[in-house]
């Protein structure tokens, strides 16, 4: 075997792998088609290895010809698609069409002129050079772009250059071969693949890392994430409060703590089925989310109990913006529940002393929670803070209208 023959067999090999490696990652996490593009592009791009050697084994046809064009150049524009369904761009199907369609025209019409032709090479590379900078351009569109993806995106741009230079490269290295079977046996060959090989497999690399990356960040967003509400669970906003804490320390910020109860929840339940209770603690959430602003911290941290956490804001404010949300809250339409049927909630107030753990301020806030139930419900109290209490209750007691 030549050393190009060897170096296309280990590129054919090679693809297979990353093809099994990223079709692992698409059956691990289903939601990610991209890994499904990506491993189906790999798979594709193996069959124009196939060809290359039918070609050196078989000689030259035109069918043959085309298919090996056609298949990586295919394979390319199966890669884009992954990359703008992982980017979250829309895919360039009818842009990618036309260049297929059209390259593979004007590879045809090349098949009878000179192989050692600068316009023969220059049409038969510049469609890879577009195919695969359009997957650089897909990168550049996404506005969360990281250094990993930025690296990919640099990547992506060396390798479209890698395509384009071919035309100047190969009458540097001895040409093409006098025949297509011949091709393989060249020291241009040789250099073509091998730079294929090196750009197949670093962008291929950095897309695994990449694949992992969000695989990851996912699971650990999952993991701090409520299910039903889509808000923080207990562990998340333990975690998040502490961090905006000590962040709003360093700035010299009061930091506020609401912690809200539904009210007679379980009578909901008993009353209207598990899947109205559901709906409100889902309506409560969604109400909640719409009321905070990004730098509010907000979770489920119970079963029908919720927190809020608001950096920058002082008990006043806390109490006031408490006051508005159960007002709202209380006046709200229910989807799920009977019409015109109400839910309420109280709510806790504390804010953050001198030295106090996230903890110690979820207990106080918890205590004057406990005094809202014990005070009729549907009402704001108000944590002491040095030995001051103080009434505010303001709602009526009732709780499901
Ligand atoms: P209070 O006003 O004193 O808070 O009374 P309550 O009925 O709201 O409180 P209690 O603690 O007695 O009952 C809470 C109920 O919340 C009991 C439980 O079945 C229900 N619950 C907890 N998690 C969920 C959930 O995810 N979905 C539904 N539908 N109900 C839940
Ligand atoms: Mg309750
Ligand atoms: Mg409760």
């Amino acid at each position: 075997m030549t050393g190009a023959g060897f170096i296309l067999a280990i590129n054919l090999f090679m693809a297979g792998l990353f093809a099994a490696a990223f079709m692992t990652i698409a059956i691990y996490d289903p939601r990610r088609e991209s890994a499904r593009w990506f491993a189906l592009g790999y798979a594709v791009g193996m069959s124009n290895f196939l060809f290359e050697f039918a070609i050196a084994s078989f000689g030259v046809s035109a069918i043959l010809a085309l298919a090996a064009f056609g298949s990586f150049l295919t394979a390319l524009a199966i890669f884009n698609v992954g990359v703008a369904q992982k980017y979250s761009i829309p895919v360039p199907w009818l842009t990618m069409s036309m260049i297929i369609l059209a390259a593979l025209v004007a590879c045809y019409f090349t098949l009878h002129m000179s192989r050692e032709s600068f316009v023969r090479m220059l049409i038969y590379q510049s469609p890879y050079f577009v195919m695969q900078a359009i997957a650089a351009g897909l990168v550049a569109q996404s506005r969360a772009r990281e250094t990993l993806d930025n690296l990919l995106l640099a990547l992506l741009a060396a390798s479209a250059l890698q395509f384009l230079s071919k035309p100047f490269l190969f009458q540097m290295f001895g040409g093409t071969g006098k025949s297509a079977d011949l091709y393989i046996t060249t020291g241009y060959a040789m250099l073509s693949q091998s730079m294929g090989t090196i750009f197949a497999m670093a962008i291929a690399l950095m897309l695994l890392v990449i694949l992992v990356r969000d695989v990851l960040a996912d699971a650990h967003e999952r993991s701090e994430t409520d299910a039903l509400s889509g808000l923080l669970n207990r562990g998340g906003f333990g975690l998040h409060s502490a961090t905006a804490i000590e962040q709003a320390d360093r700035q010299g910020i009061p930091v506020s703590l609401i912690i809200a109860d539904l009210d007679h929840f379980k009578s909901v339940n008993d009353k209207f089925g598990h899947a109205a209770g559901d709906a409100v603690i889902v309506a409560f959430s969604n109400f909640l989310r719409s009321a905070m602003a990004p730098h509010h911290v907000a979770g489920r941290i119970g079963g029908e109990e919720f927190a809020v956490l608001l950096p920058g804001t002082n008990l006043v404010a806390a109490r006031l913006f408490a006051e508005g949300a159960r007002g709202a809250f209380a006046n709200l339409d229910i989807e799920g529940m009977p019409p015109g049927r109400r839910c309420t909630a109280s709510f806790g107030v504390a804010e953050l002393g001198q030295r106090e753990t996230i903890g110690e301020l979820m207990a106080r806030a918890d205590e004057a929670l406990y005094l809202a139930k014990n005070s009729g419900r549907d009402c704001v109290k108000i944590a002491p803070r040095s030995g001051r209490r103080r009434d505010e209750c303001q709602g009526t007691a009732i709780s499901i209208v």
